[in-house]
């Protein structure tokens, strides 16, 4: 069952490839930073893109941060020149949606943080902000807010029951939207710990309301219409870049964009062979195009 995909390239190749390409979507964590550490080469890969006039941008699923803070942190790990209107976040793209496409009309109770609770606010779509921890409440008695028209689950380290039981509240009318910022079952974390991503919150929330969120970020194809509407992005020029099979290479392929995997993140080369030998059909979309040890390789590319 061997077909097109996963072609590992290097040298002239990666320069072949790039030079066909416009713009480059890359994911952030795990190809261009692990946490707080940029991975090595990455700055420079990035600035020489852009003195090469492509677009380049910057697509993740992390909602904890709103894209200011984003803008903040490219600096601090040493690129230089990356603007906020060059990255699209889950939570950006979140608020863009409630706002743009759904036009919620009512408050968006959030199950979430910063991030998601700073971009509500930039776009002007109205939330209800949950104390957590303070409360006495109980599940019994806590004030519902008749004003929610939506609910919007994300990354939340304050998650408890108290706050799962409200949004199950909400989404028993069936005219409040249910979303999540993104699908993530994990995220790899220093020291070979882990943490729960959003998605394991929404799983728990569609479990209780036997209801299915609609994913804002990767592998939906909104946060690609997004770029697309705002900087007039052809599909076929443009190239996605990932480190997670299930949502970026996903995403890419849900874009119609050729996808890269690289292996400074999540997943490996085993995994992506897996799913281009397997039979089942609906896997196909998980095979890179192409696959590099790092985007560092980009660079001597070009020195070639
Ligand atoms: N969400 C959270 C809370 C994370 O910590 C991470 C990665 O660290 C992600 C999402 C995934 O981010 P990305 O899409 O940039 O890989
Ligand atoms: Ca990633």
């Amino acid at each position: 069952a061997s077909s097109k995909g996963c072609q590992k390239i290097s040298g002239s190749q990666i320069r072949d490839l790039l030079d066909a390409k416009r713009f480059v979507l890359f994911d952030c964590d795990g190809v261009i930073w692990n946490g707080e550490t940029a991975v090595p080469g990455a700055p420079e890969v990035v600035s020489l893109l852009k003195q090469q006039g492509k677009g380049v941008f910057f697509v993740t699923n992390n909602c904890t941060r709103p894209r200011e803070n984003y803008v903040q942190k490219f600096s601090r790990l040493g690129f230089s020149d990356v603007v906020q209107e060059e990255i699209f976040s889950s939570a950006y793209c979140s608020a863009v949606y409630l706002r743009d496409v759904a036009k919620v009309q009512g408050k968006v109770f959030v199950i979430g943080g910063n991030g998601v609770y700073k971009e509500l606010q930039d776009a002007g779509v109205p939330f209800v902000e949950e104390e957590a921890g303070v409360s006495e409440e109980s599940i019994y008695d806590c004030p519902l807010d008749s004003e929610v028209r939506a609910v919007l689950v994300g990354y939340d380290e304050k998650f408890n029951f108290l706050k799962l039981a409200k949004a199950c509240c909400y989404l028993r009318n069936a005219d409040c939207l249910f979303l999540a910022t993104d699908p993530d079952p994990w995220h790899p974390l220093r020291g070979g710990r882990v943490t729960p991503g959003s998605g394991s919150l929404t799983a728990a929330l569609e479990t209780a309301t036997d209801r299915k969120a609609t994913v804002i970020g990767k592998p939906s194809r909104f946060m690609f219409e997004c770029i697309a509407s705002q900087f007039g992005v052809d599909p076929a020029l443009a190239l996605m870049i990932g480190d997670r099979l299930e949502t970026d290479i996903l995403f890419g392929a849900n874009c119609g964009l050729d996808t890269m995997l690289t292996l400074t993140g999540v997943s490996g080369m085993d995994e992506a062979e897996g799913y281009k030998d397997s039979d089942a059909l609906e896997k196909k979309d998980f095979v890179p195009d192409y696959v590099v040890d790092t985007i560092a390789d980009f660079l001597d590319a070009q020195e070639e």
